[in-house]
């Protein structure tokens, strides 16, 4: 049984001119694209996408009070609280703001561990952490620590499921069945 996995080239990757770049990326290790197709949602949407769950909006404030942690800055003077669950709900809404302020490639993906090997290949959260030859390494300078002081999301050009519930999920959020191809 192969895994499916779901990613989201976002306003910026869009804006940028790099889905093409990107795609090639997936290609290149065997993956198969099941889905595509551009598509520009409202906030609404994404509202479903980024869900309003206070268990996930703790694993993003907690990630990102890590972070402030390992720069020696303090969470309450950018963000205003060292509340992870409050943080996470800040970060929702603005994510809410960017995935819908332009049109998102969204892509079905398809094979052995996608979701391991898509996560691999496009690299960790921030672009300060994300690895040269990672997709967010070698296309994404955003700080997290700006982006905070200017209330706004971290621009990191991609999106990509982080476990195959989440993939299950996000694949019918996105795709009707009729998008989605067997070959
Ligand atoms: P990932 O996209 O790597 O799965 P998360 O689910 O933790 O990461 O966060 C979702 C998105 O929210 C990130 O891709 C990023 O664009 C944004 N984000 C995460 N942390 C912050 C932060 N501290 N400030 C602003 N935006 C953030």
């Amino acid at each position: 049984m192969k895994d499916e996995t779901v990613v989201l080239i976002k306003p910026d990757g869009v804006r940028k001119g790099i889905i093409g770049e990107i795609m090639a990326r997936f290609e290149r290790v065997g993956l198969k694209i099941a889905a595509a197709k551009m598509i520009w949602v409202d906030k609404t949407f994404v509202g479903k996408h980024y869900q309003d769950k206070d268990a996930y909006h703790k694993t993003v404030g907690t990630k990102i009070l890590e972070n402030y942690q390992k720069f020696g800055l303090d969470a309450n003077e950018s963000l205003g609280t060292k509340d992870p669950v409050k943080i996470g709900r800040m970060v929702r809404n603005w994510n809410m703001e960017f995935l819908s302020s332009g049109p998102v490639f969204a892509m079905l993906l398809e094979g052995p561990d996608a979701v391991l090997i898509v996560r691999k290949i496009v690299g960790s959260t921030f672009p300060a952490d994300a690895l040269p030859g990672t997709i967010r390494g070698d296309f994404s300078l955003d700080s997290a620590y700006i982006s905070n002081l200017q209330r706004r999301t971290t621009q990191n050009v991609i999106h990509a499921s982080g476990s195959k519930e989440e993939a299950e999920f996000e694949k019918k959020l996105w795709f009707k069945n009729s998008e989605i191809y067997k070959y």
